[in-house]
């Protein structure tokens, strides 16, 4: 088995649950006992966000990108980046490593491919719903993007940083979700990218009748599934 070399802690909510699915897709592949070979580099969200705000992008890649060389040296096989906003910087982090990275928005895509979606839906933070980096990956994949327009934007964005990644799940805030998603369900979306890694804590398949294309789900999968192979 190959070891997962995990970026984590934006946020550590979201950590969690890449951790439990990558042991429990382990487990379900080669059974009894079995369980990942994970090393964790978990950064301080504090520090990343506010890179973030202040636009210095250079500097959250630097330090994202030092954890994945210590990842490396203590002999990861693979890098996943647990969240879809630094994926920004993932081209910047590539450079300085010799493994590969599991790439979330390309693994996303492949899943929406093998269901057939042609028109998707795309909430994020406002840096993945309105910036190129993300929704190209999913263009690439011959797929329309669609994503909340005017304050809608905001409010996505805000629940994500202000309640998910502090642990905070409401009723309220799910509801405007699904208020949201059924927005762009009536302007012809065929699925919906929960396309940050703690949206699965406040929304699932049960909420829509939309298909549901959880990103931390996808993703941590796909690690198992790299670690699995031979
Ligand atoms: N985990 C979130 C994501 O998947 C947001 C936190 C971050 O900005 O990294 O985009």
């Amino acid at each position: 088995m190959k070891t997962i070399g995990l970026i984590g802690g934006m946020s550590w909510e979201s950590t969690v649950t890449y951790y439990k699915i990558i042991n429990e897709a382990v487990k379900s592949r080669l059974g009894g006992l079995h369980s990942a070979k994970i090393l964790m580099y978990s950064v301080d969200f504090d520090e990343i966000e506010k890179c973030q705000s202040e636009g210095d992008w250079d500097k959250s890649a630097d330090i994202l990108a030092s954890a994945a060389e210590r990842l490396e040296g203590a002999g990861a096989d693979f890098i996943v980046i647990c969240t879809n906003t630094m994926h920004k910087v993932a081209p910047q982090i590539e450079k300085r490593i010799g493994i590969p990275i599991i790439h979330i928005a390309e693994a996303t895509a492949d899943e929406l491919k093998k269901n057939g979606i042609e028109r998707v839906a795309l909430l994020g933070t406002k840096y993945t719903m309105t910036q190129d980096f993300y929704r190209d990956k999913i263009k690439e994949a011959g797929i329309e993007v669609l994503t909340p327009e005017g304050e809608d934007i905001d409010t996505v964005n805000s629940i994500i940083y202000d309640e998910l990644c502090l642990g905070i799940i409401s009723d309220e805030s799910r509801k405007k979700y699904i208020d949201i998603i059924s927005g762009l369900e009536k302007r012809g979306a065929q699925g919906v990218i929960l396309g940050c890694t703690e949206i699965g804590l406040l929304i699932g398949q049960e909420d829509t009748s939309l298909p549901v294309f959880d990103t931390t789900v996808i993703h941590a999968e796909k690690a198992a599934e790299a670690a699995c192979k031979d």
